[in-house]
Formats: C-alpha cells, sequence, structure tokens
C-alpha cells in the first residue's frame, strides 16, 4: 500500500528527518490560509497523488505570492493526473500540499528498499537526484552506490558515512546523511515498510539536508499490526478493479493481456499464467480467489475480470483441495447467469468431486468449455480468442 507524499513526510517527521514545514490542504482558501500562517515568502503547491513525475506533469509550482498559491491549487485541485508512474491510470487530485519554498544548491537521490536479490534491505544513493532514478542507472551506473544492510549486524553509521564521503558531500552533510539513513531504516522496520523513496534529497542554500519529497509504501501483509498506517489508505489512488478486489479479500492485478484467469491459490495462478504464455497467449490478469473460493466470491471475480475491456477469454483453474469441485460448478454458473458474461469460459477442475463437477457444468446449457487438464485449457483458452 502507497501513501501520499505529506503522510510519508508525517512520518518522516516523526522520526526526525528534516522535511519542510507544510500542510495539505483541500481548497484554495485552505491553501491560502496555510500559506499565510507559514513563515515563508515563496511556497510550493504540490498535488498529492501516488506517483512521483508530478512535477512534470503540472503538479509542482513554485508560488512566490499568495494569488499564485490560490491559482495553482485551483488549477491543482480536481485535476487528474498521469505520470510514467501511474501504470497507464490517471489520479484525481483531492489534496494539495503546501510547503515553504527550499532553496535547493543540489538534489541528490536516496531509497531503502526490499533486495530480493541480496536477501536483505539496501539503499540506494546517489549524488544525482530529482531526477528518474532509472534513468541514471541507464546512462552513469558509477553515480549510483548501493549499500547492504546485513541483517544480523543491522546499520552501522561508519557504513552510512562511507556513501556520503563516496557521493562527495561535506564532513557536516555526511554527518546528516548518516543521520537520516538510520532514522529511515528504524522507520522501516518499525513500520513493516515496502519502500521508501526520498527524490530528491536535498541540500539547501544553509549546507543542510532537506527531505524535499517523500514516497513510502508499506507491505499490505503486516497492515494488520499497523491500524495508524491502514487507515491512511486512500482508494481513490487505486486501480478501481484493484480496490474492489481488495476489498473482497480478492488477490487481484491487472496485466496487458487478453486471457483473463481465474485461479485458487497464488502458486497455481502463477502456474496458469506461465502456461498461457508458454502456448503464445498473454494473461489479462492474476486473480487468486484464495481457498474458500465460494459462489458468492466466483460471481465477484467474475464481474472484476470483465470489467477490464481487453478480455477476450476466460480460464477458469479450480483445483479442488479445502473447496469441492461441484460446488465450485455450481458457483460458475451462478455467476456466469448473474454477471451475463459473453466471452468464453474455459474451465479445468481437478480434485475432490471433479466428475460430479464436470456433469454440471456439461448438463448446464452455457456455453463453458470443459478442459481436462492445464495444458488443454491453456491450448483451448488461445485458441478461443483467435
Ligand atoms: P515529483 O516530480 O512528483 O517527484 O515531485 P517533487 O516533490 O520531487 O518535485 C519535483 C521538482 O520540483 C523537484 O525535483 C525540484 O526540482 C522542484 N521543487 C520541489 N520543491 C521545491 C522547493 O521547495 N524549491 C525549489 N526551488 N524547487 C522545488
Ligand atoms: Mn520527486
Amino acid at each position: 500500500m502507497n501513501f501520499h507524499e505529506y503522510q510519508s513526510k508525517d512520518l518522516f517527521a516523526e522520526y526526525g528527518i528534516p522535511v519542510p514545514h507544510g500542510k495539505v490542504a483541500e481548497t484554495p482558501e485552505e491553501a491560502v490560509k496555510i500559506a499565510q500562517e507559514m513563515d515563508a515568502d515563496m511556497w510550493v503547491v504540490k498535488a498529492q497523488v501516488h506517483a512521483g513525475g508530478r512535477g512534470k506533469a503540472g503538479g509542482v509550482k513554485l508560488a512566490k505570492t499568495l494569488q499564485e498559491v490560490e491559482q495553482y491549487s485551483k488549477d491543482m485541485l480536481g485535476m487528474k493526473i498521469e505520470t510514467y508512474q501511474t501504470g497507464g491510470l490517471a489520479l484525481p487530485v483531492n489534496q494539495v500540499l503546501i510547503t515553504e519554498a527550499a532553496d535547493i544548491e543540489k538534489e541528490l537521490y536516496l531509497s531503502l528498499l526490499v533486495d530480493r536479490a541480496n536477501k536483505c534491505l539496501s539503499f540506494v544513493v546517489s549524488a544525482e537526484g530529482g531526477v528518474e532514478i532509472e534513468e541514471v542507472a541507464k546512462t552513469s551506473p558509477e553515480k549510483i552506490h548501493t549499500l547492504h544492510v546485513n541483517n544480523e549486524e543491522g546499520l552501522f553509521p561508519y557504513a552510512c558515512r562511507k556513501v556520503g564521503f563516496a557521493m562527495g558531500l561535506t564532513a557536516k552533510q555526511v554527518g546528516q546523511l548518516a543521520k537520516i539513513m538510520i532514522a529511515l531504516h528504524k522507520m522501516f522496520h518499525e513500520n513493516d515498510l515496502a519502500l521508501v523513496e526520498v527524490n530528491p534529497l536535498i541540500i539547501d542554500d544553509q549546507q543542510n539536508l532537506i527531505a524535499l519529497d517523500a514516497k513510502v509504501g508499506a507491505d499490505e501483509n503486516a497492515l494488520f499490526r499497523h491500524k495508524k498506517l491502514a487507515a491512511l489508505r486512500d482508494v481513490t489512488q487505486e486501480d478501481p478493479a484493484e480496490a474492489k478486489a481488495h476489498e473482497h479479500e480478492l488477490n487481484y492485478i491487472k496485466l496487458d493481456g487478453d486471457i483473463a484467469c481465474m485461479v485458487n491459490g497464488a502458486g497455481l495462478a502463477m502456474a496458469t499464467m506461465d502456461v498461457i504464455k508458454l502456448k503464445g497467449g498473454e494473461p489479462a490478469n492474476f486473480l487468486d480467489v484464495g481457498g474458500g473460493a465460494t459462489a458468492e466470491r466466483v460471481a465477484i471475480a467474475f464481474k472484476i475480470i470483465l470489467s477490464d475491456p481487453n478480455v477476450k477469454s476466460i480460464l477458469v483453474n479450480i483445483f479442488g483441495g479445502i473447496v469441492r469441485c461441484d460446488l465450485i460448478a455450481n458457483g460458475i454458473i451462478s455467476a456466469i447467469e448473474e454477471v451475463g458474461v459473453e466471452v468464453p469460459i474455459i474451465v479445468r477442475l481437478e480434485g475432490t468431486n471433479v466428475n460430479e463437477g464436470k456433469k454440471i457444468l456439461n448438463e448446464s446449457n452455457l456455453s463453458v468449455i470443459s478442459a481436462d487438464d492445464l495444458d488443454d485449457a491453456a491450448n483451448k483458452a488461445v485458441a478461443a480468442i483467435q
């Protein structure tokens, strides 16, 4: 789950990481009031959406007067922002963050992430910030420094300082960087985060390091023990289908292909997607309906799948371990009747009561294509769209 910049900065402030003074507004009047009460002569108006790249999309504006604060807030509130990070969605701006403007001497990059390849948390740091880090990685990889944090030993200040000196910071800034990195690492652990990105981390005109932007993502699976963070969820920033799936505790991720999958179990869902690709098809989604695949959940799953206009066929792959195949077959039939599915549906059932399940599907007068195994199902799903 991702957070807004202002929420991320509140978390930073709790851990003593320096951020510019700021407050969030929902109307232009509120924005002006916030700016007025701030001891500043220049402000930044920042659209709050769950994505970076706002600057280029008109979502970050420097205001020299209160009139400009009002005008920019008016322009941004209600607008929709699409950037290279929004995954094709246009995200609505419901709030703007008003901050005092900082004088930027230099923009740096700092992030902390789960490094699966090295089985640890790693810092990625660069003296070249404010730009897309992917670009820097491509054009000048030597400017990027990585610090792996040993899981048992933890993070040592000397290791942070080494990174700071490698970036060419002054002794004072190196000390500040180490403090920020240690605070971020503590914050990451204590809140079960998945990602923290500060782009840019700036050196201001007083030669101090300040987090000018903040992006935090939390591990969904640990949110149950962080009620305060869980409450910050903003569904307006999520893909509507994914948000609906989340609400019904279905695991759904939209993809670019045209063969939808409905599967029980994440591993089986991955295998199903692999076999679809092997047969020359492209999966339209990942969908795990879970172990307790009831008729109701199957119906919701069909609705979510069909909300994607790219879907040309649906492959249902259910293994009846905990659930019985005859129950699933009935669920599929009532779901199809309720939702009115018009694309071909290929069903592969296996496991408990499989013969009863197949019989129910065959005897229904719905155009469900029955498959013997996954290989057969994938062939039929690919053939169905051609
Ligand atoms: P993003 O485009 O969504 O990543 O939004 P950022 O918060 O990173 O802002 C984009 C860019 O706007 C930054 O890289 C800065 O160059 C500029 N910017 C943001 N805040 C300030 C500020 O307080 N002062 C100045 N001078 N520039 C700023
Ligand atoms: Mn940024």
